[in-house]
């Protein structure tokens, strides 16, 4: 099959048709963040702009990255300097188009991270809760933590942190969020949620855990964010007629 082209600002258009980045308040810009060459042929999607995934995108020759980390956050101090000069040289220099989207790839009720990870899981969405909605509650059935934490471990091939503080409890109702979302526990246990599952823990999540009974997950941050970005960019890709790849750079975090 001949492969198409299309143009940068059309791609970008089909990107914001399907994500509605306007809807979001976000902490940092979605869509463009880095101009590169004006037709785009080949796709390659990532979970962040690393350098390392900057550099497979150039051995890929690819045209365009789309990744759910981009380059530009919110109280950055703007300066060009270091591994931000790093990343941005290698992208200006081969023309490589960047776009990121960052709670719209999250929250797209069927290609996004939190979508994509509880279709992995066999969990439906049956409501949303947190800030802006972007959490998901289910139902499930697992005899209690354990069984779910090591359904996690099978399904993402990776140990998972679990605080399982009410034993052998079942879990009926699941909540979910992908990757830093560990802020959202206390929303999650006023949504009924028998256990939490996010990418991420931080110390006071240990504590309420223990103190309300709900069970709480930390699966990965990349581990759980792995899935939205090339179930977007393959949809998109396809649609389009362009060529595209996933390339996930291992971490650990
Ligand atoms: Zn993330």
């Amino acid at each position: 099959m001949p492969r198409m082209s299309i143009d940068r600002q059309e791609l970008l258009a089909h990107f914001d048709a399907l994500l509605q980045p306007a809807r979001f308040k976000d902490y940092g810009p979605n869509g463009l963040q880095v101009e590169g060459k004006a037709r785009i042929e080949r796709v390659v999607s990532g979970v962040t702009a690393s350098r390392a995934l900057i550099d497979a995108a150039i051995a890929a020759r690819a045209d365009a990255l789309f990744v759910h980390h981009g380059l530009f956050w919110r109280g950055q101090d703007g300066r060009i300097v270091g591994w931000m000069k790093e990343r941005l040289q290698r992208l200006l220099a081969h023309d490589i188009n960047l776009f990121a989207y960052h709670l719209p790839l999250d929250a797209h009720p069927e290609l996004g991270n939190n979508a994509q990870l509880g279709l992995r899981l066999g969990w439906r969405t049956e409501a949303h809760f947190g800030d802006q909605d972007l959490g998901c509650v289910g139902v499930a059935a697992y005899a209690d933590a354990a069984a779910l934490s090591s359904h996690l471990q099978q399904v993402l091939a990776r140990q998972v942190l679990l605080v399982a503080p009410s034993g052998l409890r079942p879990v009926r109702r699941i909540a979910w969020c992908t990757g830093g979302a560990q802020g959202f526990f206390e929303a999650a246990i006023a949504a009924g949620a028998d256990a939490f599952v996010t990418g991420e823990i931080s110390e006071p999540q240990v504590h309420l855990a223990r103190e309300t009974g709900v069970a709480f997950i930390a699966a990965g941050h990349h581990a759980t964010e792995r899935y939205g970005a090339p179930a977007v960019a393959s949809h998109v890709a396809e649609r389009l007629g362009l060529a595209h790849e996933f390339i996930d750079i291992a971490n650990p975090a």
